[in-house]
């Protein structure tokens, strides 16, 4: 029997579960379609659990779904709420418990009705008789489900591709990372000049890589125990890409883990894996019918149909190094919903980081406070343009501000009238 629904989310990231919970909350009929078998995305998955940014030059500037998950993670694991009142400029990312935020987001999903369906990737999509058709790939075999309003929340475009809309990617994508803690040293005793040399010294004899230490110095790695690698050269946004990303990332941390081993105090350390699967930073995005550009960025450009705001540097890793470029004082971007909608789409709607924007753009939009709010912003989107029976570009703006406002989300500055 084919499923239908109203809203059909995919991919359960910081946007995706935003995206459901404000549709199933407005009432919409709710699928949440996830290919691994928990909610979070790269925050659970791939331990980035610092999301950011909801504050901007001493206020918040994002709040709704995403912050009130947060909020009660952190009342849970009893750690103090981060202070979001700085006036100087913060970046407050505090950590979250991945374990907790996961169960928080489970009896969210429950109380609001959301069909959840875990292990199930999307096969196919296709708009017929204006509605979606969309093939599962569940454990035992293909599925249909059809739905109203589709919200592609996969971080890479997958259904925006399969459904045929326009797409880019770079050739050469910022690279992932592969996260792990090793531990059974102690830092103390460590030399780190002598550490460093003798990794620069790795490095020239090609015992590693290195893109194995990252962005960081050395002494930071054998400092804090956790690394944050380079894994680069890879398109991610494919099945047979992000398998050799993973193979690419453990040889990376093996490569590391004989080094360390050959150090003096590191001679017992242990690798402790931390992430399922490597965190990715770029890969397939959409051409959507306005497209977020650096001038626009930095320049906290307002719009008429401005969703949320956002607050990150601009920020693009490359193969040894970060490229950063901070914003001015005062300047808080914000995202158009015509950044959400494919070109030449018909209820369909993107959320997260396949958005539509330039690549300096995109490198800052692409953090966990502004996803999650781009998904709760779509999911009203979504349930306004089901309920008027209306494309999503033809959805009145001034309900969808109101909508989210009731559901406490904080709505960008609307630009001069004059
Ligand atoms: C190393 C690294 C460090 C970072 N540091 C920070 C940081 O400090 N703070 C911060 O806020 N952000 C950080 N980010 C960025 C941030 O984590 C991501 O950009 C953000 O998680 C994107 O959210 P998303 O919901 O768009 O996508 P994702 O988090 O990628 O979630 C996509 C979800 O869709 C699922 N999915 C994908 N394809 C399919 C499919 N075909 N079918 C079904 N399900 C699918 C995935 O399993 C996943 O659950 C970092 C990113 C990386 C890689």
């Amino acid at each position: 029997m084919c499923a239908e629904y109203d809203v059909i989310v995919c991919g359960a990231g910081p946007a995706g579960i935003c995206a459901a919970l404000q549709a199933a909350r407005c009432g919409a009929k709710t699928a949440l379609i996830e290919k691994n078998g928990i909610c979070g995305g790269a925050l659970t998955l791939s331990n980035i659990n610092m999301p950011g940014v909801f504050n901007a030059w001493g206020k918040q500037i994002i709040a709704g779904i995403g912050w009130e998950l947060l909020v009660k993670t952190w009342n849970i694991t009893g750690s103090p709420l981060p202070d979001l009142s700085r006036p100087e400029f913060s970046y407050a990312q505090p950590n979250v418990n991945r374990l907790v935020f996961a169960s928080v987001v489970d009896d969210a999903m429950a109380d609001a009705g959301v069909d959840v369906r875990f292990h199930t990737m999307i096969a196919s999509a296709r708009f017929e008789t204006d509605i979606w058709h969309l093939q599962l790939c569940e454990k035992d075999g293909l599925v249909s489900v059809t739905g109203s309003m589709v919200i592609d929340c996969t971080g890479d475009a997958n259904v925006s591709y399969m459904a045929g809309f326009p797409c880019k990617q770079t050739e050469s994508p910022q690279p992932g990372t592969l996260s792990m803690y090793f531990h059974n040293f102690d830092p103390a005793a460590l030399d780190f000049e002598d550490l460093n040399r003798r990794f620069n010294n790795a490095v020239e004899s090609g015992e590693v890589l290195a893109e194995d230490m990252g962005w960081h110095r050395p002494s930071f790695f054998f400092e804090h125990g956790r690394n944050s690698n380079h894994i680069t050269g890879f398109n991610a946004a494919d099945s047979r890409g992000k398998t050799k990303m993973e193979i690419a990332g453990r040889r990376s941390l093996m490569r590391m883990l004989r080094f360390i081993r050959s150090c003096p105090g590191l001679e017992n350390a242990e690798f402790r894996m931390s992430s399922a699967e490597c965190g990715i930073r770029e890969t397939r995005q959409i051409i959507g019918e306005y497209t977020i550009t650096e001038d626009d960025y930095l320049n906290g450009k307002r719009y008429a149909d401005g969703i949320c705001n956002a607050f990150y540097p601009i920020d693009i890793h490359m193969d040894k190094g970060i490229f950063r470029k901070h914003l001015e004082k005062g300047v808080v971007p914000s995202v158009p919903l015509r950044a959400l909608i494919p070109q030449n789409s018909k209820n369909f709607l993107v959320a997260g980081r396949c958005l539509s924007a330039d690549r300096p753009a995109f490198s800052a939009l692409r953090v966990q406070a502004p996803c999650m709010a781009m998904g709760q912003a779509a999911g009203a989107a979504a349930v306004l343009a089901h309920n008027c029976q209306c494309d999503v570009r033809d959805i009145p703006l001034d309900k969808l501000r109101s909508l989210l406002q009731r559901h406490g989300a904080i709505l960008p500055e609307l630009p001069c009238k004059h």
